[in-house]
């Protein structure tokens, strides 16, 4: 732990503001829509709802702060991408259909920096694109398989490109560089800056938002909480890992880790060494995703899966703080990025995603019961949640269009195993991905087999 023994053990980004809490729950209260999780899923769509129809009476729930989950913690790539494979959605609707759903992921991006501006929230939003590097010949083949397939399925040479080892290197400056992949939607951001930000334009939009008030259950209509119990015709549940602790949720979604560090701010000759002159985010094509951005104030904040999930779905702050799978990220980080060898580390942190049975992220809302969820996206939901966020409060409003038509609307996902099965799955399946990873980093030659056998143990055959 020699260069990270003094860093701060908060996210970056929530270690830079000043974060005073709403007050709880006063007591009983009745509303026309009860929002579960202050998170980006729970305030977008309380944004968009009041927007859409401001006279309703719409109450947000979070059980900590507005971003104290993965939304105050992440990497800030508000990136165009969807988990779940675009021949998945297809099979759903149709390959148009799904093209035009992944446009409307990338506009999501577009629409958070129209947000942004509109309602003067400072989160050093910076499009630059995100690119990913191919650093041996498994990852390269990947790369221009990856390419043909995007080609095949309709995607602009504007949107996603191949670019040359020159090119790549440009952009990033990592060790063995072979090519790389550029994709135009992407903005770096501070996602706490986002998400506070957000929840204060949800409060001016006319929103009510109790924080500190934990939800125990939600039964049609009412939702229980520490403080007392707000009935509402209508209730969406955005908690994404933190489900397991609500009523009759516990297989709901697979809480998995991910750790980051960042640096101190980077003087510029490092900088300059570095590239990422217009703050795309980058990572590379390993099995095991690693994840980076340039910060507005010039450090690299660094992201990569280590130690994936903990027995019985628990979410501890020693489980984010795994010191072994921060060693591993700044490892993987210098492995990348030599130059940042001695730069110090400032700060390490930790957060839960949350991964549905199915691998595949969704929304659904029942007229009905009044009953919502959205969310299930896996490692990438800032962009997403946006998208979904929006849609959700359409579908409350009765709104009829491309969002509420779009594939991923109405997903179902089946209960994960009960344990061990859940435990066994998740850790053999990650212990063969980084075996895959080391064994093309050393050999050079492709560890399919592995690739394949890991999604059968994790269960993305579904
Ligand atoms: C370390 C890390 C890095 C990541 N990097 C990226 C990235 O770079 N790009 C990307 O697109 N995605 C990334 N992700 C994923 C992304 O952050 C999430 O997909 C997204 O933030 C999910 O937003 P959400 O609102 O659905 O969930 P969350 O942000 O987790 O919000 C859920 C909220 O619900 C609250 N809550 C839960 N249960 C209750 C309850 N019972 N009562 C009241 N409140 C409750 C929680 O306190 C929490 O605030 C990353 C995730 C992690 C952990």
């Amino acid at each position: 732990m020699s260069q990270l023994a003094d860093a701060t053990t908060t996210a970056l980004w929530l270690d830079r503001l000043d974060i005073d809490r709403r007050d709880p729950l006063p007591g009983d209260e009745t509303a026309d829509v009860a929002i579960v999780g202050g998170g980006f899923s729970g305030l977008w769509t309380a944004y968009y709802l009041r927007r859409i129809a401001p006279e309703l009476r719409v109450v947000v729930l979070e059980k900590d702060f507005c971003g104290f989950g993965a939304s105050g913690r992440n990497g800030g790539w508000a990136v165009g991408e969807l988990a779940g494979s675009f021949e998945q959605y297809a099979k759903r609707s149709s390959k148009a259909e799904a093209l035009r759903q992944a446009r409307l992921v990338f506009d999501a991006v577009d629409e958070i920096g129209r947000v942004i501006a509109a309602e003067g929230i400072d989160a050093d939003y910076a499009k630059g694109g995100t690119i990913y590097v191919a650093r041996n010949a498994p990852q390269e083949q990947r790369m221009r398989d990856e390419i043909a397939h995007v080609r095949a399925q309709g995607f602009t040479d504007d949107e996603i490109r191949l670019v040359d080892a020159d090119e790549a290197r440009t952009l990033l400056n990592a060790t063995n560089v072979r090519a790389g992949i550029h994709l135009a939607a992407c903005a770096a951001i501070d996602p706490a800056k986002l998400v506070r930000g957000l929840a204060d334009a949800v409060e001016r939009a006319g929103a009510t938002i109790y924080e500190q008030t934990a939800v125990s259950s939600i039964d049609d209509g009412v939702v229980r909480t520490e403080h007392g119990v707000v009935t509402a015709p209508v209730v969406v549940r955005a908690t994404e890992a933190y489900s397991r602790d609500l009523q009759g949720e516990r297989r709901t979604m697979l809480p998995v880790y991910s750790r980051m560090i960042a640096t101190e701010p980077l003087p510029p000759d490092v900088i300059a060494e570095i590239g990422l002159a217009d703050r795309p985010t980058f990572g590379d094509t390993r099995h095991m995703v690693i994840y980076g951005q340039r910060t507005a104030d010039d450090r690299i904040a660094f992201g990569a899966a280590g130690l994936p999930y903990q027995y019985a779905s628990r979410i501890t702050r020693a489980g984010e703080l795994h010191e072994a799978s921060h060693q591993h990220v700044h490892d993987v980080l210098v492995d990348l990025l030599p130059v940042l060898a001695d730069a110090r580390i400032t700060h390490r942190w930790g957060g839960v995603l949350g991964i549905p049975r199915n691998w595949t992220p969704g929304l659904d809302f029942d007229p009905d019961t009044g009953r919502g969820w959205l969310g299930g996206y896996v490692g990438e939901g800032v962009a997403p949640s946006n998208l979904a966020g929006r849609t959700m409060a359409d579908l409350i409003t009765r709104q009829h269009n491309e969002r509420t038509a779009a594939p991923w609307v109405g997903a179902r996902a089946r209960a994960w195993e009960p344990e061990p099965l859940r435990w066994l799955g998740v850790r053999a399946s990650r212990a063969i991905l980084r075996r895959a990873d080391d064994h093309e980093f050393r050999t050079d030659r492709e560890a399919s087999l592995s690739f394949r056998l890991s999604r059968l143990l994790r269960g993305a055959w579904s």
